[in-house]
């Protein structure tokens, strides 16, 4: 460890586990990304351990850590100790906090992805001050997350709040879990491919960029949509309307102050948002008769899981 290392305040590292990379940033107390690492996920749990605990000695030749967070993606028991399931992650079952504090001499902190970003946004990031409020993370899924007075609101069992698999259309689109017509396979950035390759098929006359692609992404529509093709801004428009329903219901379930929209898709939220939230505000019970929550754009953007996990290691551990 370097002499600056040394005497400088300590750091708390964030890690984000993806299905396909492994990130770490080192966070300072002002919510700073100072460094970052970044390798490809492993298939075998004890090898994503191994990597996890190797990433965190290398960063710790640099820098005085002081705790670690780890994001994961996926349902942690209600003590945030366990990995229960993870869909896209080696973990059933696994005790992933006691087996990397095993190896690790500094404290170790395991939360919710959603959570975790949803904390990060709320330190530094839209959320600052904000007393009742709800991240809408809409990527691939939806994540979401309701945090009032300070405190990350899991649920009695660690599951809450499940938004992205509330089924909206009885009967719908199937959903990877399980069920049918689930809200994110409506509004989400794969739900926005998915409609837009729906409207090609439903129109084969329509010309549109989108028909060369065949693999498309929802970041393609947006794209298109920006570019002024008519069937991505369609699509879009679908996409809209569903982000309206699904804030309304966020409006009625919740009653929060403020929501944020963070995830893959807020980077063009220009295109959509505030249409969305107009629609939104007509559609929760009692509109024209109580307050609206406000609803702004992640600030943190993809960074805002590692900043938030790495910043409640941090508090757990008592650094800042
Ligand atoms: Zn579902």
């Amino acid at each position: 460890m370097s002499d600056s290392a040394q005497h400088a305040s300590p750091v708390s590292i964030g890690f984000d586990i993806g299905g396909t990379n492994l990130r770490a940033s080192v966070v300072d107390r002002a919510g700073r990304v100072v460094d970052t690492l970044q390798e490809k996920s492993r298939r075998d749990a004890e090898c994503m351990e191994h990597l996890i605990v190797e990433m965190t000695r290398s960063l710790q030749n640099r820098h005085q850590v002081g705790a670690v967070g780890v994001a994961v993606a996926g349902f942690l028991d209600p003590t945030c100790s366990i990995v229960q399931f993870a869909p896209h992650l080696p973990w059933r079952d696994a005790p992933l906090k006691s087996r990397l504090q095993e190896h690790l001499d500094v404290p170790v902190v395991l939360e919710h992805d959603a959570n975790s970003a949803a904390y990060g946004e709320f330190r530094y990031g839209a959320a600052v001050g904000a007393k009742t409020w709800a991240l809408c993370a809409i990527g691939t899924g939806i994540g979401a997350t309701l945090m009032h007075n300070g405190e990350i609101f899991r649920g009695a069992y660690g599951i809450a709040p499940e938004l992205g698999h509330l089924p909206v259309v009885p009967n719908g689109r199937p959903c990877a879990c399980g069920k049918r017509g689930c809200l994110e396979r409506y509004c989400s950035g794969t739900a926005l491919a998915f409609g837009a390759r729906e409207l090609l098929e439903s129109d084969p006359g329509t010309s549109s960029p989108l028909r060369d692609k065949p693999e498309f992404t929802g970041e393609d529509v947006m794209r298109a949509a920006r570019a002024g093709d008519e069937l991505a801004l369609r699509a879009m428009g679908d996409f809209s309307d569903w982000l309206s329903i699904a804030l309304s219901m966020v409006g009625d379930i919740f009653d929060p102050e403020l929501i944020v929209v963070g995830g893959g898709v807020s980077a063009n939220a220009d295109l959509f948002l505030s249409a969305a939230t107009q629609k939104a505000q007509k559609l929760v019970v009692g509109a024209g008769h109580r307050p609206q929550p406000l609803v702004k754009v992640a600030e943190l953007g993809g960074d805002a899981g590692m900043i938030g996990v790495a910043t409640l290691a941090a508090s757990a551990a008592g650094l800042w």
